[in-house]
């Protein structure tokens, strides 16, 4: 059976929230894996109306240090403080990080209570996997260092059923390590994984939060079953989404267009757009047609 990777957007908004819009914060569930990418002002109420549990948190990515991605971390982790919570937490961020959680951790009476290790993530590329998945950042362009992040699920090996009828290969110990790729030995006879296994495809989700249009953000978010994307602006402001790094819906689509990606979502959207997002929706639509808009607290399942 496939494992579901669950996304939970917890706040849509972009820099000034609405009634209607928190500030940016999305939730990735696999497994027993919680990875939290940004933790805007008021996160952690948008976790307890999303039924979620903020305990489980085990992972925060941060994409870059302007307040309506980060100034919802001290209150969270205030609560997991008071929560009696245990278990370690990793926070992941651009170049800066280390100092911005130093200052964050000066700024109120915190008494940590649970290991909290921040990792800076200085290279582009993996930066932390697992048997079963992996996490990628490349560099985006909006002013203060800002990473873009990538949640890859690695294809599961599979026996080939009918290969594997022709080899009368017996236990299921032996059966076990073709599974893992491992090449095995029966009856003084080698039997090469490849040549009795396939690998299902990778399941890929894409988080390129604050950034302007760049060609360069294509091939990390290449292939993606979800691309998340920030849409801040209509096409009709297209000159102030570059003046102030950000990104028009239709930007976006033509990212998820170039990418082959299978599925766009636009988030980190300007209040301004309240009355009018159908217009906004559609733009995009004409160049990626799999194009949606989330709202607080939606859900998507890959
Ligand atoms: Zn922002
Ligand atoms: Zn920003």
């Amino acid at each position: 059976m496939t494992e579901k990777i669950k996304v939970i957007f917890l706040g849509t908004s972009d820099s000034i929230p609405s009634a209607n819009r928190n500030h940016t914060s999305i939730w990735l569930n696999y497994k027993d894996e919680n990875i939290l990418v940004d933790c805007g002002e008021g996160t952690q109420r948008q976790i307890r109306k999303a039924k979620l549990n903020p305990g489980k948190i085990t992972k925060i990515l941060i994409t870059h240090w302007h307040g309506d991605h980060i100034l919802g971390i001290p209150g969270l982790l205030q609560t997991l403080a008071l929560g009696k919570h245990n278990k370690p937490l990793s926070i992941y961020g651009p170049i800066g990080t280390k100092k911005f959680m130093k200052s964050l951790f000066n700024t109120f009476v915190f008494v940590k209570k649970f290991p909290i290790n921040v990792i800076e993530i200085k290279k582009e590329g993996k930066f932390f996997e697992t048997p079963n998945f992996y996490l990628e950042s490349k560099k985006v362009f909006h002013g203060p260092p800002c990473n873009s992040y990538v949640f890859v699920e690695k294809g599961r090996i599979r026996i080939d059923k009918k290969k594997l009828k022709k080899t009368k290969l017996p236990s299921e110990k032996l059966l076990q390590k073709l599974k893992q790729g491992k090449d095995i030995v029966f009856n003084k006879k080698k039997y090469l994984a490849k040549n009795l296994t396939f690998r299902d495809k990778d399941r890929k989700v894409s988080f390129v939060l604050d950034t302007s249009f760049n060609k360069k953000i294509i091939p990390l978010v290449k292939n993606s079953n979800l691309l998340i994307c920030e849409a801040n602006y209509a096409s009709d402001l297209t000159s102030l989404a570059k003046e102030y790094k950000h990104m028009t819906s239709v930007q976006a689509a033509e990212i998820a267009k170039k990418s082959n990606s299978k599925k766009l979502v636009l988030t980190h959207i300007s209040q301004r757009y309240r009355k009018d997002l159908k217009k906004f929706l559609s733009e995009a639509k004409k160049v990626f047609k799999n194009s949606s808009l989330v709202s607080d607290l939606d859900i998507v399942e890959v």
